[in-house]
Formats: C-alpha cells, structure tokens, sequence
C-alpha cells in the first residue's frame, strides 16, 4: 500500500494520529472532520495515498466504490440518509484543496445553503 509518511491522512489510517474513526476496513477509513462545517461533517478516504481524485481512475474501480458504500453507511449511521446530505471534493487550488490526501466530505444534518459559497 502506498503510504506517505508527510501526510496527516495516511498516518490518521495508521492510528499514528488521533481521530473519531467510525470505519475502517482494508480499503477505506471513515472518521469526523476535525473543524465541522455541518452537525454531521464525515470524512470518507482511501487507506492508500492518492493526492487528490486528480490523480484516482478506473483502476480505482474497487476503492472508489467501497467509498460509495461507506459514504451511504455513514449517511445512515449519522441518521441522515432520509433528510438528505452533500458530497464534496476539493480538488487543487482553485478548490481550496487543503490536505493533498483524497477524501470526500459528507455534509448534512441541517438545512445547507447554496452548493457554492463565494
Ligand atoms: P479540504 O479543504 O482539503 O477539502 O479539507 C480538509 C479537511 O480536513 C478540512 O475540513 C479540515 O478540517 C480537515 N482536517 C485537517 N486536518 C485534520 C486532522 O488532523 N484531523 C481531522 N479529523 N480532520 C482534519
Ligand atoms: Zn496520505
């Protein structure tokens, strides 16, 4: 598995770093963002370092999809599956991509305001 030693995400799926992990299997780790912008603020990422989806394919077939799974899991496990929630990933600057570890962010449990804020 590719792991860079200089990211925060790879070393919160080694438990090397302290996180609110709420899933983890082979392939994917699940835990709170650490500053929420939603009362539900799940971070969804491979376990294996990829910089952005930038840089992620259809050779990512597997991992991708298991990340669709656990989004979903979350979605119910946070109680927002029925009320509705948002999926974001920032990718690069322009995106204000802060941590160059793919994740996506799931965002709900209150009503959320334009897709895109200035
Ligand atoms: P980006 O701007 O890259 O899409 O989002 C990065 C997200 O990672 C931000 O929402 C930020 O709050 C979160 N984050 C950054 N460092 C940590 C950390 O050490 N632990 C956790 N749980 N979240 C983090
Ligand atoms: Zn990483």
């Amino acid at each position: 598995m590719i792991v860079d030693n200089a990211c925060i995400f790879c070393r919160i799926v080694k438990g090397e770093i302290p996180a609110d992990i709420l899933f983890q299997d082979d392939l994917v780790t699940a835990f709170r963002d650490i500053n929420p912008q939603a009362p539900v603020h799940v971070l969804v990422i491979p376990n294996h370092h990829t910089a952005s989806l930038a840089d992620m394919s259809g050779a990512d077939a597997t991992t991708l999809g298991r990340m669709v799974d656990v989004l979903n899991r979350m979605a119910e496990a946070e109680g927002v599956a029925q009320s509705g929630f948002r999926v974001l990933v920032n990718t690069g600057p322009d995106a204000h991509q802060e941590v160059h570890h793919t994740h996506f962010h799931l965002l709900g449990g209150r009503r959320l305001g334009p897709m895109l804020a200035a």
